[in-house]
């Protein structure tokens, strides 16, 4: 059975690829979360698998570290009936010196419908869009976007709050190397919430005001505010030198405690999209605590994720009946 809501509700959805949510426009991004709410029904039944994607190929190509994003990806292309395959780039042929064009497009050979990419270098997804047929699915490009992430944060943000317009959402950590951030930043505003971002001010530069957002560098002065705090990772492997005293005063600055919780609002909604470091960006009761929806995201992700796959397969579809119909030519002409 095709999820309810894209039959009742079709979702006016033409794009070939999904490489951020910069460019998508409101109405996209309500299409996706209503489609992915439809999903999460799918994903309670008993048998969770769905004929969408049937003989399709959905390959994994990830050229940097992933848990949740390479799985979720390769689940939700799973449930869909897709044939899925991952590729490693360190046993591949890159380091035989092939580019990343080409290797691309020996996969696109092989007959990629989708790929999902992900890549150290911001707009290494957007450039394989323009040489290859295939559709490409941002999975992280560098400090740039993390589209799936920044839908799945705001479908658990909508389906906990009922809505994201007029909410107060706190970005907090390292924003300056965060692709989440981005991500976020752009689906938010689309949606119609308020954005304060805080860290200290080497991770949060005052020039992020203009991207539309409000930047704080005081946890404990902001959270009153806050319907949300999106926790994020300090992403020590994209800073080039030390950009805070040390992880303790950064956690006593910035760490979301028990004793923050209980400052904030009674129903202050907790996201960190994961790996968590327990005890750096929050402790392991707030982590566990029932104010955290840490769980429900990954959730939501293997829902969004076949979303998104299945919007994308309109366009597939619609490549499919052109060449069946170009064979029942060729058959009908003989
Ligand atoms: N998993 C997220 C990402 O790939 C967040 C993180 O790594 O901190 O960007």
């Amino acid at each position: 059975m095709e999820p309810q809501a894209a039959s009742t509700n079709p979702v006016a959805w033409s794009r070939k690829h999904l490489l951020g949510l910069e460019d998508l426009s409101k109405a996209e991004i309500t299409g996706i979360l209503d489609t992915a709410d439809s999903f999460l029904e799918v994903s309670s039944r008993s048998r969770k698998k769905v004929p969408t994607l049937q003989g399709r190929v959905v390959f994994n190509l990830f050229f940097e570290n992933s848990t949740r994003t390479r799985t979720s990806f390769d689940l939700a292309a799973k449930r869909l009936s897709a044939d899925t395959q991952d590729f490693s780039a360190s046993v591949s042929s890159l380091s035989k010196g092939e580019t990343f064009i080409d290797t691309a497009r020996n996969i696109e050979a092989m007959g990629a419908d989708v790929m999902v990419v992900r890549h150290p270098t911001p707009g290494a997804p957007h450039l394989l869009a323009q040489h290859v047929q295939s559709s490409i699915i941002n999975a992280g490009d560098g400090a740039h976007e993390h589209p799936t992430q920044g839908l799945l944060d705001l479908m658990t943000i909508r389906r906990k709050k009922g809505k994201v317009e007029g909410l107060t959402v706190g970005i907090v950590g390292d924003i300056s190397h965060s692709r989440v951030a981005r991500s976020n930043i752009w689906g938010l505003l689309k949606l119609g919430a308020r954005v304060i971002l805080c860290g200290p001010p080497t991770l949060v530069p005052r020039s992020m005001e203009r991207l539309g957002c409000e930047v704080a560098h005081h946890l404990d002065q902001i959270l009153p505010q806050c319907d949300v705090v999106n926790v994020l990772r300090i992403q020590l492997e994209r800073q080039q030198k030390a950009l805070f005293p040390s992880i303790a005063e950064y956690s006593q600055l910035y760490g979301m405690t028990q004793e923050r919780v209980r400052r904030g609002k009674d129903d202050l909604l907790v996201l960190a999209p994961g790996p968590i470091n327990r005890g750096v960006e929050l402790t392991p009761e707030v982590a566990d605590g029932p104010n955290s929806a840490i769980l429900d995201q990954v959730t939501n992700g293997l829902a969004v994720r076949m979303a998104v796959l299945y919007l994308l397969s309109g366009r597939m579809n619609a490549r499919r009946s052109t060449t069946e119909e170009i064979l029942g030519d060729m058959a009908a002409t003989k």
